[in-house]
């Protein structure tokens, strides 16, 4: 893994996708280290001075492709305090900090195995690079992927276009939308919450599939604990705990 480098970043893009949750796009003062897809970064917004400590950071999946690394992008929603600061403070312009790569939350996608990927709210950027390479590789390698994604409302599943793209680009990829509320017939999205039981009947050997979680806390927990009630042993369970 290469050794985590700190780098001085400029605030590029702000979007904001409503119900408190942006895409940040940051411009590094030099390339990023290489990572891999599923790995995060610290971001600080305090001044950092090389000389003292690294100031309070909170972590987030690197939600663009490890080959694009002049330009980063993370997605975040307003939980607590260090999130409130960046949606009041951070601008198009502001200058933060930036530290990666860390992490081992790596999807494995071999031939004659199944990857079931559930992903709740912003949790999904932890799978966004790899999906966007897996797509880009095309052919029938007797792989399985399956991305399973849940939000609060159609809105607020993003990245959906794209995810739509590559499923279409690749046919051993599929991608199964879920929202709690305002899914309407015909649009793709299945009315309610992310669940096992919609999972599990959508692959095709549930019981031999890797699973691998993405999002709050809670939903890890319960997702976590219904997969080890169904009998998947715990090094098919794969967490990117946000906790
Ligand atoms: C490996 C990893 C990857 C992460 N990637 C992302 C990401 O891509 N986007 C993103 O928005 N966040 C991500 N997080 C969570 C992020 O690092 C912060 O913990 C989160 O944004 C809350 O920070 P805060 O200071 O606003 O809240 P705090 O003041 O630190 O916490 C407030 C309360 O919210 C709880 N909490 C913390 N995180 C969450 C959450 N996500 N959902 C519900 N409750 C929570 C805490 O337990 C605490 O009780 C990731 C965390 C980890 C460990």
């Amino acid at each position: 893994m290469a050794t985590p480098r700190k780098l001085r970043c400029t605030v590029s893009e702000i979007l904001d996708h409503g119900d408190r949750v942006y895409t940040l796009r940051l411009k590094p003062e030099f390339p990023a280290p290489r990572f891999t897809a599923g790995q995060f970064l610290h971001l600080a917004i305090d001044p950092y001075d090389p000389s003292a400590f690294w100031p309070d950071s909170r972590v987030f999946s690197v939600a663009s492709p490890p080959d694009q690394r002049d330009g980063l992008e993370i997605l975040y929603s307003v939980v607590g305090r260090f999130t409130s600061r960046m949606e009041a403070e951070l601008r198009v312009g502001s200058e933060v900090w930036a530290k990666l790569p860390y992490g081992e939350f790596v999807v494995a996608a071999l031939p004659g195995t199944e990857a079931a990927l559930l992903a709740g709210g912003t949790g999904v950027s932890a799978f966004t690079a790899f999906l966007r390479g897996y797509a880009a590789c095309g052919g029938d390698d007797g792989s399985r992927v399956h991305l399973f994604y849940g939000a609060r409302h159609p809105g607020l599943l993003l990245f959906r276009g794209l995810l739509q793209r590559l499923a279409l680009a690749r046919p051993t990829l599929r991608a199964t939308f879920f929202a709690e509320s305002g899914a309407a017939p015909g649009q793709g999205v299945e009315p309610g919450r992310l669940s096992l039981a919609a999972a599990w009947s959508a692959l095709q050997r549930p019981a031999a599939a890797t699973y691998y979680l993405s999002g709050p806390p809670a939903m890890i927990r319960g997702l976590g604990a219904e997969l080890a009630a169904r009998g998947i042993p715990p090094e098919r369970i794969r967490v990117d705990a946000w906790d």
